[in-house]
């Protein structure tokens, strides 16, 4: 299949992987050109523009940081809607607001084309091994549609109900994610005071009630998880600027259903104090040095 692939950050960039080691022609494009490079080396076309990118694809499929970069990429003059032929479908994975998926698939529609939301989960190892949780918003038929296509980046592909409700049920899951990391961080750092090995700290954590995906498989405490950002000076992972947007998402989802979102809430101001104080592009486990004496990132 032809697809186009627009956004090739610590995400998008294993994501276009995958789909043409799964035999897919793709055509990339990125504000980077580093990253455009490390496409082309892998047998991707580099196209000059979205709008470029979307010329002859059946798919293009976008993974930008936030709502504003989605509008632009799709609606600009150089953008995709203005390179897709007739029936062409747009995946849009970033995570953004419901609204302004709506808002793409109505404009999408007035132009003969297709538009689901279809954000992920499993962060950029998930993106890496092909193993991301899809979550899609669209009809029955268009979720079918896609399916083919994800599968190529994903092994869950879940269909959450009509346009939007992709990203609802990311806005939920990373409203916890954000709260179970804020509490992981505050009780190693306070067990780290206290006198335990955080190694045997977390241990007691994993095989008991307060295991969680944080505390598993990205505790914020360096060295705890190998694999984990905090045990590689928390680089290449999720951004705590990134988790800042999804609990502002989560904030005003809350606010327009008025709903109460107390714990978010807090976490919003943890993730906004770590990003004043630099941390805003290291991963959003970073947010355990504000509990930590005096600890840099690094130690
Ligand atoms: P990132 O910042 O690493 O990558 C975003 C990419 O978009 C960058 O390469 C940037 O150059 C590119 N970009 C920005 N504006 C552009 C434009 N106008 N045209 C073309 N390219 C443009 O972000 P990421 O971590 O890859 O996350 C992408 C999305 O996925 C975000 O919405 C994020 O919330 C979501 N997400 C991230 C993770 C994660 O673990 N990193 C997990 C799940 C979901």
């Amino acid at each position: 299949m032809k697809i186009g692939f627009i956004g090739l950050g610590h995400m998008g960039a294993p994501m276009a992987l995958n789909l043409l080691k799964a035999g897919h022609t793709v055509s990339v494009f990125d504000l980077s050109s580093s990253a455009m490079e490390t496409l082309a080396q892998a047998g991707a076309r580099n196209a000059v523009s979205p709008k470029d990118a979307a010329t002859g694809a059946e798919v293009v499929v976008t993974m930008l940081p936030a709502a504003a970069h989605v509008r632009s990429v799709l609606t600009a003059d150089d953008g995709v809607f203005a390179g897709c032929g007739d029936s062409a479908t747009i995946i849009d994975s970033s995570t953004i607001d419901p609204t302004t998926a709506r808002d793409m698939a109505r404009m999408a529609e007035d132009r003969g084309l297709t538009f689901v939301d279809a954000p992920v989960s499993g962060g950029t190892g998930g993106a890496q091994a092909g193993t991301l949780t899809f979550m899609v918003g669209g009809t029955t038929e268009q979720y079918e549609h896609v399916v083919p296509v994800l599968k190529g980046m994903g092994k869950n592909i879940v269909h959450c109900g009509g346009v939007g409700t992709g990203q609802v049920a990311k806005i939920c899951n990373n409203l916890v994610l954000g709260i179970t990391m804020a509490g992981t961080a505050e009780a190693m750092a306070l067990g780290e005071s206290l006198g335990i090995d955080p190694q045997v700290l977390a241990g007691i954590m994993n095989t008991s009630t307060g295991r969680s995906w944080s505390s598993e498989t990205y505790n914020p405490y360096p060295g705890v998880v190998s694999t984990a950002p905090s045990s590689r000076g928390y680089t290449g992972g999720f951004g705590t600027d990134l988790m800042l947007k999804d609990l502002g998402l989560a904030a005003d989802a809350a606010k327009s259903a008025k709903r109460p979102a107390f714990m978010g809430a807090i976490a919003q101001q943890l993730y906004q104090t770590a990003s004043s104080r630099g941390l805003g592009g290291l991963d959003f486990s970073s947010v355990i040095a504000l509990y930590r004496d005096g600890a840099s990132v690094a130690k």
